[in-house]
């Protein structure tokens, strides 16, 4: 796996590459965004410091049948310009979701050509 599958087989840009577990018949892909790559949330500054940050995990694009999931730490960041604390963006997915962009694409591209309860089934999903 490297960085530029994550861009061109999931969406995700920006973001490096860790490793991947193999668990249950899922699969894991562990991700980070490079410290250089931190900004501000609000102001878009790149004169921020981490904060720590929180560990989330996302849905994303399945590998055949196998559901793939994406773990990472998302940074919070405290921002020297405008003097917030927060979480960084994540522009890989839309706010207060757990799947990707690309999985949410996908989910309503198979809705076109199967029930919904087909794609909840086909998709492991509610
Ligand atoms: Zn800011």
């Amino acid at each position: 796996m490297s960085t530029s599958l994550l861009y061109h087989g999931f969406g995700v840009r920006g973001y490096e590459y860790v490793g991947t577990l193999y668990v249950e018949g899922q699969i894991w892909l562990s991700i980070e965004q490079p410290r250089e790559k931190l900004c501000c949330p609000v102001c878009d500054s790149l004169e921020v410091t981490r904060r720590g940050g929180d560990w989330r995990t996302f849905r994303t694009l399945p590998v055949g049948r196998k559901r793939v999931t994406l773990s990472l730490v998302v940074a919070r960041v405290g921002c020297a310009a405008c003097e917030v604390v927060r979480q960084v963006a994540i522009p890989f997915a839309d706010p207060r979701r757990t799947y990707t962009k690309s999985f949410g694409r996908y989910a309503l591209e198979l809705s076109r050509h199967m029930t919904i309860q087909d794609v909840a089934e086909h998709l492991g999903v509610g």
